[in-house]
């Protein structure tokens, strides 16, 4: 944890994050009065369950100091000034408020892993818990025609109000026979395309669900591809990666609870916050980079030494990512930090364009030009110009409120 905090902190100090500043204090004001009033609405309104995330630190040995650290390091992930720390862990508690339904298609479940398999219980982990996972097929007890049923239910009940993640890329080869979900055999594609017309908004996660992923790896047998190939007519946002990062994950859940918004997204729809930096601009092997110090062969002195892995085949240069500063596992480490390149993980097409051990200059590719000079201080545009889409967060709870004045517990 404290590696997180001390890696963001170091971002918003480097050479290649730093930015002009052209938000002055009302600016910011503004959006701490109007992320205080959604928050204020929320905490009016009846939750959709019983769960205290108070209870749910207490019990999982998690104490406010640590709270407090999640809280610093999440702030600052989401680009938002240290005043706005009271109304993240605000968010964080009234993550209760948010009806989630969570999709598997083409998919190994390594995005809920990854949300799920820490060394114990942890924040974000936690967060998990707390936020009203109406449907998630690998997490729920439910199975066969019961679990069906609690999908239809939670669909009706929410219809509109739900946010939908997706897990896994869709097959589109034999008219979609390639995946199918239940008794009725109702294809991944239709299935997708019903319950995602309910959705407020769709949110795809990991290499499959945005881009494909391997599924979609040539020869793409089953013509695999990732959500935003289909989705027409829903705010979409795209948190790629081999698995998508836990933190990147839960940033956009507390967005959305902080300012019912989708975040600013780049051109591939991926939150700015999390992929407004490449890889290489902020690795701790970059020294080496500019020094000329490059691994020339697994296991040589320059891999003792910790040297750039450039001549190893790393794609950093081209990857947009957060993971050389939030990194995964609770900050433990990150692919590069343990002597592996990174093989671009969070960019469309990455098994066929990167994930080899071959020179980016043998392969004959481009880095991409951009990234992280843009990105800081961007994290309010969506809620204080029309470039955000509203997903109307009041309206969820209004809804659940008027659910249960008409007598029954949600
Ligand atoms: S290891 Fe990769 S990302 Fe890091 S400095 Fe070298 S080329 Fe760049
Ligand atoms: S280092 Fe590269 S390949 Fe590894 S997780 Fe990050 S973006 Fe993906």
């Amino acid at each position: 944890m404290q590696d997180r905090i001390e890696g963001v902190k170091k971002l918003f100090t480097s050479k290649s994050a730093r930015v002009e500043t052209n938000k002055g204090e009302s600016y910011y004001r503004d959006l701490f009065d109007q992320c205080q009033a959604r928050l204020n609405d929320l905490r009016s309104s009846q939750p959709i369950n019983r769960l205290d995330f108070s209870e749910l630190l207490e019990d999982n040995g998690v104490d406010r100091r640590d709270f407090m650290k999640w809280v610093s390091a999440t702030t600052a992930m989401l680009m938002l000034p240290p005043m706005f720390s009271p109304l993240v862990a605000e968010a964080a508690e009234l993550m209760n408020r948010a009806p989630v339904i969570w999709l598997e298609y083409q998919d190994c479940a390594g995005n809920s892993e990854a949300l799920l398999r820490s060394d114990g219980p942890k924040i974000d982990s936690i967060i998990l818990d707390v936020i009203s996972l109406e449907f998630h097929e690998t997490l729920q007890a439910a199975s066969g025609f019961q679990a069906e049923k609690q999908l239809e239910d939670a669909i009706e009940t929410f219809k509109g109000k739900f946010l939908l993640f997706i897990e896994g890329s869709i097959p589109m080869g034999m008219n979609g026979q390639f995946g199918t979900i239940g008794a009725s055999g109702e294809t991944y594609y239709d299935n997708f395309m019903r319950i995602s017309k309910d959705a407020a908004a769709v949110i795809a996660v990991g290499a499959c669900a945005t881009f494909g992923g391997v599924p979609a790896a040539a020869p793409n047998p089953t013509g695999a591809v990732g959500v935003m190939e289909i989705l027409k007519g829903k705010p979409l946002i795209n948190i790629p990666a081999c698995p998508a990062n836990p933190a990147n994950m839960v940033g956009v859940i507390v967005h959305y609870i902080l300012t019912g918004q989708v975040p600013e997204l780049d051109s591939l729809l991926r939150p700015k916050f999390a992929f407004g930096y490449r890889i290489h601009d902020n690795c701790e092997r970059r020294a080496h980079f500019d020094a000329g110090e490059y691994v020339e062969e697994w296991g040589d002195e320059g891999a003792k030494n910790n040297f750039c892995l450039y001549k190893m085949g790393c794609k950093g240069p081209m990857t947009f990512n957060n993971c050389s500063i939030v990194r995964y596992n609770e900050a433990v480490n990150w692919p590069i930090g343990v002597g592996h390149g990174c093989i671009g993980c969070s960019e469309p097409f990455f098994w066929d364009k990167y994930s080899y051990e071959r020179v980016m200059a043998d392969a004959k590719i481009k880095a991409p030009t951009g990234g992280v000079e843009r990105s800081a201080d961007e994290f309010g545009l969506g809620l204080l110009t029309a470039a955000g889409i509203g997903i109307g967060i009041h309206a969820v709870v209004s809804a659940i409120g008027g659910k249960k004045d008409e007598g029954g517990e949600a």
